[in-house]
């Protein structure tokens, strides 16, 4: 029978797009319009699938979207001519480009090209850098939206032990870095960690970026722990994420469900990035960035209510 409190995205997501559409209301009254444009090479289905998904969450809070598609045969000198061009556009006010690239073309180059002020997934050396030294910066929008959902849900991070699943620069190794500058103990894992089983069990929060269906199974878990899922795996058609519900439910606190956990948050962090980004690029650079990320700052990115 499953025990463990199912932790949907749904309701941090909704608190999110009040905040990040009144926000977008306050720059668009000084005649200030937001656009995240959306970078994709080739026609991947499930990029394209999160792509409307990004799109769905942008017009909910008024922010426009502006679609470039790039054939799958791009080569480096086209791919950096249109972020320069996209970089260099005051109409758009940031930029996510949608990963991974085709195998020709190297994510550096985009680390190496995109404008920092205007890198809404965190993905540049500037924010990375600034992230890790725990300085103010556009973070990226999936880590930041697993806290976010695990504090909306009151889950103490502050002196626990955390597992890691997955070690990619958009999500595992900045979780790993977000979750340490909350206080908790992390252990951040791969493919070659030899007994992955052995360091789950011992973690008070297990969060899985593997991109693996039913990689975490209930065996894997402590009884009373938290689990993260971040996986979005295409299953015979089915959506699926890392986790194994059916045996995790029986012996973990809570989990977050997969479809409908991290996903509609990341989408909203995405969506409230974009607003960072023009408030950022209007006002004082990383320093009115760190009004918008930081909890704690005495200046919040939108009235409360
Ligand atoms: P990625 O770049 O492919 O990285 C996957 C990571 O998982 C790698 O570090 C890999 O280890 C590790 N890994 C894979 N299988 C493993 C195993 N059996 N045991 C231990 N580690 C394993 O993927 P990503 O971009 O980080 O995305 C991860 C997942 O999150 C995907 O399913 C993606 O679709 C999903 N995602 C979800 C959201 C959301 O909002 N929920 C947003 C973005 C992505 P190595 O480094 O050793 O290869």
């Amino acid at each position: 029978m499953t025990t463990a409190r199912i932790l949907s995205g749904s309701p941090p997501a909704a608190a999110l797009r009040r905040q990040t559409a009144a926000a977008a209301a306050l720059l668009r009254d000084r005649g200030i319009g937001l656009t995240l444009a959306t970078l994709l090479v080739g026609d991947e289905a499930a990029a394209s699938v999160y792509r409307a998904q990004i799109e769905r969450a942008l017009q909910g809070v008024g922010i426009g979207h502006l679609p470039v598609t790039l054939p799958a045969a791009t080569d480096e000198v086209r791919l950096v001519r249109v972020i320069e061009a996209l970089n260099l556009d005051q109409g758009v006010t940031g930029v996510l480009v949608m990963l991974p690239l085709p195998n020709h073309l190297p994510t550096s180059l985009i680390q190496e090209h995109l404008s920092p002020l205007k890198d809404v997934d965190g993905i540049t050396p500037e924010n990375a850098g600034r992230l890790h030294l725990g300085l103010p910066a556009l973070r990226p929008s999936t880590p930041q939206g697993g806290i976010e959902l695990l504090d909306y849900y009151g889950i103490q991070l502050s002196g626990r032990l955390a597992v890691v699943v997955g070690r990619s620069s958009v999500v595992g190794r900045p979780l790993a870095m977000l979750l340490s500058l909350r206080d908790a103990t992390v252990t951040l894992c791969h493919r070659r960690t030899p007994d992955l089983a052995a360091l789950t069990r011992q973690a008070d929060l297990v969060a899985s970026a593997a991109g693996q269906a039913g990689l975490i199974r209930g065996e894997m878990v402590k009884s009373g722990a938290v689990v993260l899922d971040f996986g979005v795996d295409v299953v015979d058609g089915k959506v699926l994420g890392d986790v194994d519900v059916a045996t995790v439910a029986a012996v973990a606190a809570a989990y977050t469900p997969t479809p409908g956990g991290t996903g509609p948050v990341t989408a909203q962090v995405l969506a409230r990035n974009t607003v960072a980004a023009a408030f950022a690029a209007l006002g004082g650079g990383y320093e009115e960035l760190g009004r918008q990320t930081n909890p704690r700052s005495p200046r919040r990115l939108a009235p409360e209510g």
